[in-house]
Formats: structure tokens, C-alpha cells, sequence
């Protein structure tokens, strides 16, 4: 059995994942950890008790791997936390800056790290097929990406959307410079290199992406929609099976599903 600590348990996800690791016939729940100050702190989740200190909770579970969906801030401390004791990680949380992810990127020299910013399977399934259709459609035609999520989401396009861009981007030879996030006012004609980066955020909206590639005479519209957050939560417990034992270095679902590498 997988050894696993699951960090943020009393957020939307650390719930989802608690009971998807308790319900695994291949990984076992044996620590927990609430933001420091929590009321949930001390508290009993699924046979383990709550801690708030992620390296005491490591010690006294001898975890392997540790599933973190809390903020990227939050991701980053936790990894120096693993990298001192040779935890493996995967990484749920979004929200990273260039300096961020590169703090994660020096505790990945010393611990195997998944980061992904959508784990469900379905998802980077799209996330490969839109990076096809670029390269297959080429110039011509010109690339959207809208993503709807809940009301309560913090971060701002989605992590999934800015993966989507930069795939896209890569698949078309263009640059962050081309990527855009805003609209407004006298903005004259659409740019051809441009590659359209848009938030829609309300209700209960568990997560929707879909890029458009609007052409002359037709459009391609990919979709993906999100009706569950037990898919994520899956993919998460998939990826935290294959980082486990694995070789130092920061991974990604790509990496998980056993796509090849085109870029
Ligand atoms: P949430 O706000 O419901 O949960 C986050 C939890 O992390 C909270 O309970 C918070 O108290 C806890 N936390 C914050 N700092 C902490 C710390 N230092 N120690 C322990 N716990 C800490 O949010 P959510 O919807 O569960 O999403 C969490 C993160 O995962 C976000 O970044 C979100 O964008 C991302 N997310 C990723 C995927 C994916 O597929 N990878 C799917 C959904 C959400």
C-alpha cells in the first residue's frame, strides 16, 4: 500500500481526495493536514488525525507520497518539507508564478514531483488534442480559449487555460507575448498571432474549457466539462501511484498518462 498524506483536507478538494484514498485498494490514508489554526486541526478525518506541521505529520506517518491541493504558496513550502525527508509529491494547486514554479523545481532535484493543474484524465486528453489541431490547422485560423468556473475559484484564467495557451502557443510558434487576457475599449482589429485567453466565473461551475479555432467558413470548438470533482480527484490518486518510487524531477500528467513528448 501507498503510504499517503493529503495536505488541505478540509478544502474542496482535500475532502474529495480523503475519501477517494480511504475508498483505494492501492493507497492508504495515513496523514492529514489543515491550514495552521484550523478547526479542524487536531480533529479526526477518516482515521487520522489532522495535523497543522506538514514535516511532523510526515515523520510519524513514514508517508511516501504526499497529494497537495492547496494554494501554489502553500504547494511550495510543503515541497521543501518532502524534499527533507524524500516524499514524493503531486501537485494539485494552481496559481504559479515563473518564481514559484521555480522554487518547486529546486525541491524537484531531490523528490520525484507531479505538478498538474487539472489532473482529470479527460482533460489533458483535450489538452493534446488542441495542441494536434493547431498543428494541423497551422496559420488560418484564429485561437480562443474560454474557461468557465465557480464563484469561490481565487485564481484567474485557470491553470488549465493557461497550459491550453501555452500548448497552443507552442504548437503554433508563438510566443507569452501573443497570449491575451484582456478586451476592452477601442481595441481595433484582432491581431493574427493572437491567442485569446478568457475568464467567465459564477455558480457552481465545477470547470469548463474550450478552445475555439475560428476560421473562414467554419469553426472547431473543443470542449471539455467538468461535472464532478471526483475526476480530478481520480487522476490525482493515478498520478500519486506513478510518482511513487520514481526518480527525482518535476513531472507532469503528460508524463503520467504516458504521452509522448512532441515539444
Ligand atoms: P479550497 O479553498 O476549497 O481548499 C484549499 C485548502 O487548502 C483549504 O482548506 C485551505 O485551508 C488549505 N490550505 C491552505 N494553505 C494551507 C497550508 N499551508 N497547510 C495546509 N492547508 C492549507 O480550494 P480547492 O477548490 O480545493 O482548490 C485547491 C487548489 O487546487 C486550488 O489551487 C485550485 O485551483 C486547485 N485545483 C486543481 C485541480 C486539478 O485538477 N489539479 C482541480 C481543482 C482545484
Amino acid at each position: 500500500m501507498i503510504r499517503t498524506v493529503i495536505t488541505g483536507v478540509t478544502g474542496r478538494m482535500g475532502g474529495t481526495l480523503s475519501r477517494l484514498v480511504r475508498d483505494s485498494k492501492e493507497l492508504e490514508l495515513v496523514g492529514a493536514t489543515a491550514r495552521p489554526g484550523s478547526a479542524a486541526v487536531g480533529q479526526d478525518v477518516g482515521g487520522v488525525t489532522v495535523g497543522e506541521e506538514l514535516g511532523r505529520v510526515l515523520e510519524s506517518s513514514k508517508a511516501h507520497v504526499v497529494i497537495d491541493f492547496t494554494s501554489a504558496e502553500a504547494s511550495v513550502a510543503h515541497a521543501r518539507q518532502c524534499a527533507g525527508r524524500g516524499v514524493a509529491m503531486v501537485v494539485g494547486s494552481t496559481g504559479f508564478t515563473p518564481e514559484l514554479r521555480a522554487e518547486l523545481a529546486t525541491s524537484a532535484k531531490s523528490i520525484p514531483v507531479v505538478l498538474a493543474p487539472n489532473t482529470s484524465v479527460g482533460v489533458n486528453v483535450v489538452i493534446r488534442m488542441a495542441a494536434e489541431l493547431a498543428r494541423v490547422l497551422g496559420e488560418g485560423y484564429d485561437v480562443e480559449v474560454l474557461e468557465a468556473h465557480h464563484r469561490m475559484k481565487k485564481d484567474a484564467p485557470s491553470g488549465t487555460a493557461l497550459k491550453l495557451a501555452e500548448v497552443l502557443a507552442q504548437a503554433l510558434g508563438r510566443t507569452q507575448e501573443d497570449l491575451t487576457f484582456e478586451r476592452h475599449g477601442q481595441i481595433g482589429a484582432r491581431p493574427r498571432r493572437e491567442i485569446g485567453v478568457q475568464t467567465l466565473r459564477g455558480g457552481d461551475v465545477v470547470g469548463e474549457h474550450t478552445v475555439y479555432f475560428l476560421g473562414e467558413g467554419e469553426r472547431i470548438e473543443l470542449t471539455h466539462r467538468a461535472t464532478h470533482r471526483d475526476q480530478f480527484g481520480l487522476g490525482a490518486l493515478r498520478a500519486a501511484r506513478w510518482v511513487t518510487g520514481r526518480t527525482p524531477g518535476l513531472y507532469d500528467m503528460a508524463d503520467v498518462l504516458g504521452f509522448q513528448r512532441t515539444e
